[in-house]
């Protein structure tokens, strides 16, 4: 049995590995066209920050590991050209010697991962432009900084990586400004938690143009001096990283005619086979069934990429495998002294979608407030209205983000209702939690608002329709004014509330939306039969209002 894997970082060197422990008999081959296999692409950034001092430490694994560990042949400088599906053989050209060979398979395995963006490609780049994919693209990203002696960088693209990015130049003394096409970073966050992440970045001292794309680069001996943006200004930069969104390289697979699916990459099944079920497809090149939607998507991220990679070479190594199963997004990300993670869908793409939902907005501490040390998060679930199954789910803040992201995941994965989220016996003591976890927070407050006990009502609701009651302290007012709302603090309620009229349709405000619920049930408790809660309350509706430069 000879298997061949294209492709020698996350998913075929998975593959490779997960081959050889099924089947000891096996020849199995690895062609790489870069220099290296397994490298930590993900680690890239935070080299360049040197939060990871070591390059070293980035080879995850070796050619020599790969021998001499598994009897698994890695070729790098090998690139694979075509597919003859016919013949069972691929054509790869040897990058070093020019010389072409012809290489026989019973199993191919093809793992070529994404191709980054590349805008404003009219002109070669400058020599102080580039992507951060690779090593040597980190390589020339460090020579770059230290020959030139960098003081100032524009990142293009506000996804994951060009934060990241944003991070790790700040960290190394450089002045950054992000430039960012759509009206906010982090596509996958609905816009008021991504302001969240802004507002940090601003505070920090980084630049941000938001609804800004490159036009073009302004160059001087080989050297772009300024990047020129759509709104016409420019922008002096010693150094330009561009991380501005990929696309799946397929175009191996699709010259062998296997099947391309319509999200635009390869269609495989639950074993990771191809249309040709000789031959396998993992990671970025291929699209996944989404778990909300049930539809192919194509979401490039390592988990996926690894998890398929194992299963594909399972099932070329023995004919059989576990099923790859359904992708929900899940993500993070650091930003500063913040965490950023969401899973499933966001707001944005449920309304493009026409998929009815509701979300519940809390703010809570990682741990018991009362314990030293405990930091803030929001966090957002996204729920049906009909059966109150779990659609998204949505983080930022400090420590424990992870944790919560990670259980709405799980939760999520198993098809579970907001009901089952409020039913999860978690660990808790106080350096770690608390007793009513913040994933209870936001499942209680999801319950309460199905059950119209009472219900929420979005952070961004037009107010003007409402009697509008704002429980806040006055100082908490006059910082965050909110216009046209009767304000009786919270503790005055059970007093004041008949300066109310129970007639009218009313919506109860506070900063984060908890004194705000007690505040409606009160008023529900006597005889007000229109009562909604302002979810997230002031500190989400107020980050709207404010604009991304505030
Ligand atoms: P890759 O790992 O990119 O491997 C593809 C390989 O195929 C490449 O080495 C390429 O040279 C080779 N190849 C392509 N065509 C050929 C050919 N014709 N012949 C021979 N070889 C070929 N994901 C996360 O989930 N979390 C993160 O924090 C994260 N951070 C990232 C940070 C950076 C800087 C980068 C670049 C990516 C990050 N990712 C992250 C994304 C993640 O690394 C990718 O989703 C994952 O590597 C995809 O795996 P893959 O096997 O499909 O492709």
């Amino acid at each position: 049995m000879r298997i061949v894997v294209v492709g020698g970082v996350a998913g075929g060197a998975s593959a490779a590995a997960r081959a050889r422990r099924v089947n000891p008999d096996a020849e199995i081959t690895i062609f790489e066209k870069g220099e290296y296999v397994s490298f930590a692409n993900c680690g890239l950034p935070y080299h360049v920050g040197g939060e990871i001092a070591e390059r070293k430490d980035l080879l995850v694994a070796t050619p020599e590991l790969f021998w001499n560990r598994f009897r698994v042949a890695v070729k790098t400088r090998h690139e694979i050209k075509s597919i003859d599906r016919e013949r069972q053989t691929i054509e790869a050209i040897d990058l070093s010697s020019g010389q072409s060979l012809s290489i026989p398979y019973d199993r191919l395995i093809l793992s070529t991962g994404s191709e980054p963006n590349r805008p404003a490609s009219k002109v070669p780049w400058p020599s102080n432009v580039s992507h951060l994919w690779t090593l040597p693209d980190m390589d020339r990203v460090l020579e770059t900084i230290r020959v030139n002696k960098v003081e100032s960088a524009v990142v293009i693209g506000g996804g994951f990586v060009g934060l990241e990015v944003v991070e790790q130049l700040h960290r190394q003394g450089i002045g950054v400004t992000l430039v960012e096409r759509n009206a906010q970073v982090l596509m996958p966050l609905d816009r008021e938690f991504a302001r969240i992440v802004e507002k940090h970045m601003q505070d920090k001292g980084i630049e941000l143009r938001l609804s800004a794309d490159l036009e073009e680069f302004i160059i001087e001996s080989d050297r772009a001096t300024a990047v020129k943006l759509s709104d016409g200004t420019e922008i002096q930069t010693d150094l330009v990283i561009v991380g501005a969104g990929v696309q799946p390289r397929i175009s191996l697979a699709a010259n062998a005619g296997l099947a391309i699916g319509k999200s635009g990459g390869v269609s495989v099944n639950e074993s990771m086979q191809t249309s040709d079920p000789k031959i396998y497809a993992v990671g970025d090149m291929v699209e996944l069934i989404h778990g909300v939607v049930n539809e192919p998507v194509r979401i490039p991220l390592a988990g996926p990429a690894n998890r398929g990679g194992r299963i594909a070479g399972e099932h070329a190594g023995r004919g059989d495998s576990a099923s790859m199963g359904k992708i929900l997004g899940t993500s993070i990300v650091r930003v500063f002294d913040l965490t950023a993670a969401c899973t499933g869908l966001n707001e944005k793409t449920l309304i493009a979608r026409n998929v009815p939902f509701k979300s519940a907005i809390v703010q809570a501490t990682h741990h018991a407030g009362y314990y030293p040390g405990a930091e803030p998060m929001q966090l957002k679930v996204i729920y049906s209205p009909t059966d109150g199954k779990l659609l998204g789910g949505q983080a930022v803040g400090g420590e424990g983000v992870d944790k919560r992201i990670d259980v709405i995941a799980t939760a999520m994965h198993f098809g579970s209702t907001v009901w089952q989220l409020a039913e999860l016996d978690l660990a808790y003591a106080p350096p770690y939690g608390s007793a009513k976890d913040p994933i209870h927070m936001a499942a209680f407050t999801a319950c309460n608002d199905l059950s119209d006990a009472p219900r929420l009502v979005s952070p961004f609701t037009d107010l003007s329709n409402f009697q509008v009651l704002d429980v806040r302290t006055s100082a908490e007012q006059s910082a965050l004014p909110l216009a046209n709302a009767v304000a009786i603090e919270i503790d005055a309620l059970p007093v004041r509330w008949t300066e109310l009229d129970p007639a009218k349709p009313t919506v109860v405000v506070c900063h984060s939306g908890k004194r705000a619920h007690i505040g409606a049930c009160w008023l529900r408790g006597h005889g007000f039969r229109d009562v909604a809660n302002l979810t997230g309350g002031m500190s989400i509706r107020s980050l709207m209002e404010r604009g991304p430069s505030a």
